[in-house]
């Protein structure tokens, strides 16, 4: 997911336009009068949930996603819109602008003191006379001193003030403190104390090995909770960090594999046995900025998941609770939907493997470091996986025990990016379920879920549910056409000047920034352009350096789609040419169903005035499509044409 889907994804497109304009339910979307042309007796700015789009149908003919609103009510480029949407949605942008030296100087301050306090930390483990238990703790754990001494293992003290005098010594004042995550104030009494106390210290490093947080094991048998992390920091985000991922980063190069699991033991276990490949999630669901850098060493993940956090056996052996737990429990650490997107984007290979119930890969490890590979082997890829978890004690004389399952899984295989991969996966549950395959792909798919729970409360409901409708199936077949034609355009960026001639030609505007769904493929576009141009650009890195963090994303994934095998400039422009057609036209088709609903609604409701206006954008549209029609066939006579004159010129 790019950055600004994920934006997207966090905030309803209603509820950001209902903050300046006053939006009434019609049918299944919103009416208003338009905020960027005056207009006060028929309002012909609509907002369409399903879609997340808006659009307005009078004098401005325009529309788009909630990113173009944003920037045409504020007046801000595509870059400031990002900054503000971003924050109002909770994303962390990872910006391309170079850090400010005054932001430097205070994170090398907070990284000093960061390596500073696990040196420290670790002293004390090995010295302290008051660490004997933390002492005793390692040796039951089985960790070696090597271990201890590569991790930097230590021990806080059982005290509300030590480190802090400590440091205090050492020059650090307690703002530093505060904000490495070492000292907790609380503002109500005006007090602040050491945030780790009698625990066992394990520091946590960013990819490039700097120590950033810790990770922190209660020592007392009743101590809550068990693992204590440093609070987020300028330096510590759970969301990017990987423990043990600057250690492993050669192993899981040499291995072409990395396997997640999801704790330090695991990690530390792992590493004094000999398996280096092994990283561990910090306690939420893997993120796309986590697989983002592991993607960078491999594309072959392994997630080794506790029975528990896998969604219990136990607790999905009842379907009923497994639909809960998918979508809601299951989220917290692992979200089937998100790493079947992620696959895709990534061009990964995603694989899972349960562990047996009561163990964790610490345990099997220390008993038998032989069964760790063998474990591993047994990984299943994610659908695979999901199939087999929720149908392992379906009865399958329960009919509606099966929908349920197909209802659960389908959404996942319509989401697989791969056209092979996707049918293999629709035979196989109709196998599995012991349905028709045709039957399966009617499954109405539950309501799409937010995916970010952790945001639950930030993010409001969608205000109706949205049905499965035909809108969004086309929008997804124009959004396909689109990726087809910037990634061709990435890969030739030659035809492009045919393209726009032909266009011309053809008495059909060129294309432009207004052509594309999404506002950050329109920001590509514009950058597209300018480099096929010739102006400021010769080579694809050229264009990549322009672009902000945000584009290059998208850039990246549009480059992993297959390049045509028609190096055929001549015939690749008119593909090209035909694909703009296409979308052209269903949008002016999908734009005249839209308005015919409002048509009807007006008729219904007797109002005479708004009736006519919209028939009379109906009628304009149904020219504006005949005249694309128009162009298609000829483009398409001539395509034919040329194709077999280039036929008979070869024989
Ligand atoms: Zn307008």
């Amino acid at each position: 997911m790019t950055v600004t889907e994920e934006i997207k994804n966090r905030l309803d497109i209603v509820d950001v336009i209902s903050e300046t304009v006053n939006l009434r339910k019609s049918g299944r979307s919103y009416a208003g009068f338009c905020p960027f042309h005056p207009n006060t007796r028929t309002p012909a700015f609509f907002v369409f949930p399903e879609t997340q789009t808006w659009r307005c149908f009078g004098a401005c003919a325009e529309g788009g996603d909630l990113f173009s609103y944003v920037m045409k009510r504020e007046g801000w480029d595509f870059k400031e819109a990002l900054r503000v949407l971003a924050q109002k949605a909770g994303v962390t942008l990872e910006t391309d602008v170079p850090v400010d030296k005054a932001q430097k100087a205070v994170e090398d301050r907070l990284g000093d003191l960061l390596a500073a306090a696990a040196t420290y930390f670790h002293q004390l483990l090995l010295h302290a006379p008051q660490a004997e238990a933390a002492r005793e703790y390692v040796s039951r754990r089985q960790l070696s001193p090597e271990t201890l001494d590569y991790f930097q293992v230590g021990f806080a003290l059982d005290s509300w003030d030590q480190c802090r005098t400590h440091f205090n010594s050492q020059g650090y004042d307690d703002q530093d403190l505060v904000d490495a995550g070492l000292l907790t104030e609380n503002p109500d009494k005006g007090t602040r104390y050491d945030r780790f106390r009698n625990r066992l210290m394990i520091p946590i490093r960013d990819g490039n090995g700097r120590v950033v947080g810790f990770g922190a094991r209660t020592l007392d048998p009743d101590g809550l909770p068990k693992y204590l992390n440093s609070p987020q920091t300028k330096l510590f985000d759970k969301s990017n960090l990987l423990f043990g991922l600057d250690g492993a980063k050669r192993s899981i190069r040499e291995a072409r594999q990395a396997v997640i699991v999801e704790g330090y033991m695991d990690v530390m276990q792992a590493w004094q046995a000999g398996f280096r490949n092994v990283v561990a999630q910090m306690g939420t669901a893997l993120t796309q900025e986590q697989l983002g850098q592991l993607k960078r060493l491999t594309k072959q993940f392994v997630l080794a998941l506790d029975a528990d956090a896998a969604g219990a056996k136990a607790t999905l052996r009842s379907l009923q609770v497994a639909r809960e737990t998918l979508d809601r429990e299951l989220d917290v650490r692992f979200d089937a939907h998100n790493l079947v997107r992620y696959e895709g984007r990534l061009q990964a290979d995603i694989r899972i493997v349960t562990l047996p119930e009561g163990n964790d890969p610490d345990k099997i490890i220390r008993e038998d470091p032989t069964e760790w590979p063998k474990l591993l082997a047994k990984a299943r890829p994610v659908v695979e996986y999901v199939i087999a978890v929720l149908t392992q004690d379906l009865d399958m004389g329960d009919a509606k025990g099966k929908t349920a399952v197909a209802q659960q899984i389908v959404p996942l295989i319509e989401d697989i990016q791969d056209p092979v991969e996707r049918d293999h996966y629709w035979q196989r549950l109709a196998h599995v379920l012991r349905v028709d395959e045709r039957a399966l792909r009617q499954v109405r798919r539950p309501d799409r879920k937010r995916p970010y729970t952790e945001q639950a409360t930030a993010v409001k409901p969608p205000v109706n549910p949205p049905d499965p409708i035909p809108l969004g199936k086309n929008l997804s077949a124009i959004k396909k056409k689109e990726d087809f034609f910037l990634s061709q355009s990435l890969h030739h960026p030659k035809a492009l000047t045919d393209v726009q001639q032909t266009l011309h030609q053809a008495n059909q505007p060129i294309v432009n920034a207004n052509d594309f769904t999404t506002t950050e493929d329109r920001a590509l576009w514009q950058q597209m352009a300018a480099w096929s141009r010739g102006g400021a650009f010769v080579t694809i890195q050229d264009l990549c350096d322009s672009l902000d963090r945000a584009l290059l994303d998208r850039v990246e994934h549009l480059q992993t789609l297959a390049p045509t095998l028609d190096a055929n400039l001549d015939r690749l422009s008119d593909q090209l040419v035909i694909a703009v057609l296409d979308w052209r036209i269903e949008k002016t088709r999908q734009l005249r169903t839209d308005l015919l609903r409002f048509v009807t609604d007006a008729k219904l409701q007797g109002d005479a005035e708004a009736y006519q206006e919209y028939m009379a954008r109906v009628q304009e549209l149904s020219v504006i499509k005949g005249k694309l029609d128009e162009a298609k066939n000829a483009m398409s006579a001539s395509s034919r044409r040329r194709a077999e004159d280039a036929s008979l010129g070869r024989f």
